[in-house]
Order: structure tokens, then C-alpha cells, then sequence
């Protein structure tokens, strides 16, 4: 794995979160995607090398509103940046940890992703991006 690329920060209301989090950084959000495939709205902020990644439910009952509900706004994933998301795969498959996607699929940001079930890895969400070609 490469770098840190982005922490994922599930959030409430990007209207709320997106001004709040400018503030805190001192820095505008540079962008904001819908993610139709994960049904989460985001915004992107860049810090140095590393970007925050706030997520927003499209949709009532989505997978961040039910984490929100579980858990509380916070930090939501670590995603880290690898150069070939399909060798990594099959490496961590092979020590045992559970993909939750058999194939990459379309991420935000250009990105193909991938998670890890968070019962293999200490309960923590973990992301594989890697930047499309
Ligand atoms: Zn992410």
C-alpha cells in the first residue's frame, strides 16, 4: 500500500458538514460527487497529501445512514492508495481477510475501490483505491 489516499467521515447533512469542516481546515471543499452505486453523496477535501472523504446518505435507510444510527457521525473508513487494486486483492484474500466486493468497482473521485469486511481487520473499514487509468 502506497499512502493514506482519504478518510471516509460519515456525516448527517453535507449543507451542515461541508461549511464546519471548512472552517476547521481552513480550506474550500474542492468538490462534491453522487456515488449512485454506494448511495452516498460526498465532498472532498485535500490535506497535504492525505483528503477527507464526507459521506451523506442519498437516500433514507442507506448503508451511512444505518452506520449514523449504529454508531454516530465520525469516522466511517481508511482508504489507501495501492498501484494495482486486483493484485492486492488476491494478496489480502489469501491472508484471510473478507473482500466485500469480489471485483473493483466505481468509486468516488475516479477511483476503483474496494472494502474489507471490518470484522477482519479489527473493526476498522478499510478501502483500496486505486487511481483509473
Ligand atoms: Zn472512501
Amino acid at each position: 500500500m502506497q499512502k493514506i489516499e482519504h478518510i471516509g467521515l460519515a456525516v448527517k447533512d453535507l449543507s451542515v458538514s461541508i461549511p464546519l469542516f471548512e472552517k476547521l481546515l481552513n480550506t474550500f471543499c474542492y468538490k462534491t460527487e453522487k456515488v449512485e452505486s454506494e448511495q452516498v453523496n460526498t465532498a472532498f477535501f485535500q490535506v497535504g497529501e492525505t483528503k477527507l472523504e464526507l459521506l451523506e446518505s442519498t437516500q433514507a435507510g442507506g448503508t451511512i445512514d444505518k452506520y449514523i444510527e449504529r454508531r454516530g457521525e465520525g469516522i466511517h473508513h481508511i482508504a489507501f492508495e495501492v498501484a494495482d487494486i486486483e493484485a492486492e486483492m488476491k494478496r489480502l484474500q489469501s491472508e484471510g481477510f473478507i473482500l466485500l466486493n469480489d471485483q473493483p468497482k466505481q468509486g468516488a473521485d475516479n477511483k476503483l475501490v474496494c472494502f474489507l469486511h471490518p470484522k477482519s481487520s479489527n473493526g476498522v473499514l478499510v478501502e483500496l483505491c486505486q487511481e483509473k487509468k
